[in-house]
């Protein structure tokens, strides 16, 4: 589930770049909260079988979030280049520092919501974090433990990530 083709830290700096110009972009034309939603993908492959699966699954979760809060997408639109698969949403309706909650909770309850990365901007083009709202730090899925400390120190094997991952994945395609 995890084979896939391989990208360069070069092309995916690019595409970070090239994703940040964007959202600049967006911001610009709507002033309004901006969702960024990404996989956490391990190692040199970016798409492949688990990231579609989680990536699909993600937005759902998003968009029926988003539904129930009565929260509309003024815009959005997926781009699916091999360096990243990514889903942004320009949202009306609601605050960032709500929206970032809602999404919050998305990361944390939804069975794949380990491979979420689920950024919210705000209209001035600053991302909100969990600190600055006092929200629980995010759990690494191998582990439990704080999710930046074990990826600093890079704790768990590629490997031992990898198959934890394709379990997740499987156990929601059952
Ligand atoms: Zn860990």
């Amino acid at each position: 589930m995890y084979s896939g083709e391989p990208v360069s830290l070069e092309q995916l700096l690019s595409s970070r770049e090239q994703r940040g110009i964007r959202q600049r972009e967006w911001l610009t034309k709507h002033s309004l909260p901006l969702i960024s939603f990404t996989i956490n993908m391990v190692g040199e492959v970016k798409v492949n079988t688990l990231s579609r699966v989680a990536f699909k699954q993600g937005i759902e979760a998003i968009a029926e979030c988003c539904q129930h809060a009565s929260v509309f997408f003024s815009e959005s639109q997926s781009f699916e280049p091999n360096t990243g698969l990514e889903f942004i949403a320009v949202a009306s309706n609601i605050t960032a520092l709500e929206l970032k909650a809602h999404m919050v909770d998305i990361e944390d309850s939804h069975p794949l919501g380990r491979l979420f990365d689920i950024d919210i901007i705000d209209s001035d083009g600053v991302a909100v974090s969990r600190d600055s709202m006092s929200l629980p730090r995010r759990r690494c899925m191998v582990c439990n433990d704080d999710a930046k400390i074990c990826a600093r120190s890079r704790r768990h094997e590629k490997l031992v990530i990898i198959e934890k991952m394709s379990e997740l994945v499987s156990s929601t395609l059952r």
